[in-house]
């Protein structure tokens, strides 16, 4: 850990996905000379245990082969090849499919890979360190902005930027000190996260079964594996987290099945609440909010990370093209460039997610036969189909540099 500098060009608050990536692509565009400091109270502690994996959308693969992380995660990346949707209640034998999407968004480009999130991790903290970005064990207690510059304080001191970004995750610290406002509400529903071995293979395919309690998705990864994401209401995900490993096992199979043969839950299980919260503003005066700290989704479509990294690709070609210009990076102009960019993608992500998630996780029948209806429909077309592969890929609209890998 690097002793804290008492000034640094920008700070960031946050060593987790958002914070890291957004330090290296700035070190990268704009040299040695440009101080970053990535401040975290956690990064004092040993590796954080995650039994997550992520859905890492092509865009957001592209952009971390281009901030040169993806070749150390590249081995267990399991490419997602296909994708099937079920439509079912939890006693059917048979749970038939309503969609289906192969997918490439270019030739020989899957849409997605499953990534776990521990290595990733891992391999961002370690390409920060080579490319020069100071880090700090110390959480940011508060901020204040002087003329041209903002002072940090820490546990370890103060520190003045030009610009802090909060990348302090769903509950940020920095949102709140800055006033900004959220939008949302808790879905009470929780998901159940752990990893299956199984017998089979599964052959790339990913697996997403809505039930009437929420979505249960199976996602492949390397080695006969799978990432299992099971939502239940609140009081259900803690009452089954909680049950002993045969009886845990038990609930599992009869949502999981038996295609793939035998199951073991492998590593721990953990429950994580679900909720919408997108910030009002993504930038206050000298400062700018970037991943779980602008907007926390449904992970119905596995897009949290995949957003955050489009704010990572966004920001960071905002602040490239400024500094190259010689402009001040934390000016109001240059954030709202940012902002403009992002908080019409972020809003259309947040309401598709909550719209999908309402028409699912539900016990009526009505619903049920016009959405079978429309997800029959959308698999007869082939273009929307690839559209949809394209928006999820995070490859539609207005791309920056970044996610379509490109260097700044
Ligand atoms: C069950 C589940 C499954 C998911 N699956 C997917 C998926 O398949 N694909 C996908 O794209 N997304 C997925 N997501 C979403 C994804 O995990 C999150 O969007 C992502 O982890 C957020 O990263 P982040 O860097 O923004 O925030 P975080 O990972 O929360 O990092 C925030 C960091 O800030 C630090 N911090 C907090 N306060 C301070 C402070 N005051 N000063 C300094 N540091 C501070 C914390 O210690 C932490 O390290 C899933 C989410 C859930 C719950």
């Amino acid at each position: 850990m690097t002793k804290q500098p008492s000034q640094a060009d920008i700070v960031i608050a946050g060593a987790g996905f958002a914070g890291l990536a957004l330090a290296i692509a700035l070190r990268q565009g704009l040299g040695a000379d440009f101080t970053v400091v990535v401040a975290d109270p956690m990064l004092a502690q040993p590796a954080r245990e995650d039994a997550r994996a992520s859905a890492i959308a092509a865009g957001a693969r592209r952009l971390l082969e281009t901030i040169d992380v993806w070749g150390a995660v590249a081995a267990g990346a399991q490419p997602v090849l296909d994708m099937v949707v079920t439509d079912s209640r939890l006693g059917d034998a048979v749970k038939p499919v309503f969609l289906t999407f192969a997918g490439e968004v270019e030739a020989g480009e899957p849409f997605a890979h499953m990534v776990e999130n521990g290595p990733l991790m891992a391999a961002l903290a370690s390409k920060a360190r080579e490319v020069g970005v100071t880090l700090c064990a110390s959480a940011i207690d508060s901020f204040a902005v002087a003329g041209e510059r903002v002072s940090v304080q820490c546990a370890d001191g103060a520190l003045t930027a030009a610009l802090l970004i909060a990348a302090d995750g769903a509950r940020s610290r920095l949102r709140e000190l800055a006033g900004i406002a959220t939008f949302g509400w808790s879905y009470d529903q929780s998901a159940i996260v752990c990893t299956v071995a199984h017998e089979r293979e599964h052959g790339g395919r990913a697996e997403e079964h809505f039930l009437p309690a929420g979505p249960f998705a199976i996602l492949p990864l390397t080695g006969r594996r799978s990432s299992i994401v099971w939502t239940e209401d609140t009081g259900e995900a803690g009452r089954i987290v909680a049950l002993p490993e045969d009886l845990f096992h038990e609930e599992l199979e009869q949502r999981f099945g038996l295609h793939l043969g035998d199951i073991a839950v492998e590593g721990p299980r953990r429950v994580h609440p679900l909720g919408l919260t997108v910030a009002r503003a993504f930038v206050a005066d000298r400062l700018a909010l970037v991943g779980d700290a602008a907007h926390v989704i449904h992970p119905i479509a596995g897009q949290g990370l995949n957003l955050g990294l489009r704010d990572v690709a966004a920001l960071a070609e905002t602040i490239v093209d400024a500094a190259r210009l010689g402009l001040d990076v934390g000016a109001a102009h240059v954030l709202e460039r940012y902002q403009r960019w992002r908080r019409f993608d972020t809003m259309a992500m947040g309401i598709a997610t909550d719209g999908l998630n309402r028409l699912f996780s539900n016990r009526s029948d009505a619903l049920r036969l016009m959405r079978d209806v429309g997800l029959g429909l959308v698999d007869r077309l082939p273009g929307l189909k690839r559209l949809f592969i394209r928006e999820a890929a995070g490859l539609v609209g207005d791309v920056p540099k970044l996610l379509r890998g490109e260097v700044l």
